[in-house]
């Protein structure tokens, strides 16, 4: 009987010791010392945000780069690279907890790749971002000059990273489908994919300023219309409110804009 005690009190002992551990190496990671600069300078959406969610945004960067190996390949990475990859991936779960449990390595080349040399089937456009299947299972490949990109020109409504996390958001209940079932309320998949689809017709037709490239199919119209959504969430209410309005749902959050911060300000 004492025996039977004993396993248990130091199966406890042993779960406690694992638990422990496992918290104190989130928040692990270190940023460099001027990293709210780098941030202020070159993360729109960082800029915009109120002191205390900064800061809550920040710690979403430390814990996501202490799970998530960084690796430069045929090129160099600074910080700045780093921050860039950390924001795209918490800007898309700003609103809610996440852990990208389907991510463990981004690789960053230098220029485009092309998916041959991954024997990956990705149609990905020329490519500049890509998540891995196969034997690339939890992996992330981005091109530098399009991550920096994504950033440089804040409002162009592309961002190629975050872009490639939006598929990760989308693939984690396990098939890119553009259904995020994990995120979406089940009462809102049906008008979800009615506005999905009803979009990706007008973009065929001509009739649409979302991107072209949303049209290959559900799970690039998701990731597609998520950069537009985060990089000029203003026009995108306004040209596609319904869409607006479940994307709002999708993400549990609705992107501060230069205009809705002034409007505050004058109130
Ligand atoms: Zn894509």
């Amino acid at each position: 009987m004492s025996g039977v005690i004993i396993f248990i009190l130091v199966t406890i002992i042993l779960i406690l010791l694992i638990f422990r551990k496992r918290k104190s190496q989130i928040n692990k990671a270190k940023l460099p010392e001027n990293f709210r600069v780098l941030l202020m300078e070159n993360v729109a959406y960082y800029r915009l945000l109120n002191e205390a969610d900064k800061l809550r945004f920040e710690n979403k960067i430390k814990e996501f780069l202490s799970y998530v190996r960084i690796h430069a390949v045929n090129t160099e990475i600074d910080e700045l690279d780093k921050l860039l990859v950390a924001s795209s991936a918490v800007i898309p779960v700003f609103g809610f907890d996440w852990h990208y449990y389907n991510l463990r390595d981004v690789l960053i080349y230098a220029d485009t790749f092309s998916a041959e040399e991954y024997s990956v089937t990705s149609k990905e456009r020329n490519i500049l971002g890509m998540v891995g299947t196969g034997a690339m299972q939890r992996m992330m490949i981005l091109s530098k000059p399009a991550l920096r990109r994504g950033f440089q020109h804040e409002t162009d409504g592309t961002n190629t990273g975050i872009h490639e996390f939006v598929h990760l958001l989308d693939k984690a209940d396990g098939e890119a489908d553009g259904i995020p079932d994990q995120l979406l309320d089940k009462q809102y998949t049906i008008p979800w994919i009615k506005y999905m689809s009803e979009e990706i017709e007008k973009i065929k037709e001509g009739n649409s300023d979302i991107n072209i490239y949303g049209a290959s199919n559900r799970a690039e119209f998701f990731a597609v219309a998520a950069e537009y959504f985060f990089e000029k969430p203003d026009l995108f209410k306004t040209r596609h409110p319904e869409l607006f309005d479940l994307m709002q749902k999708v993400f549990h959050q609705e992107p501060a804009t230069m205009k809705r911060i002034h409007k505050t300000d004058e109130e």
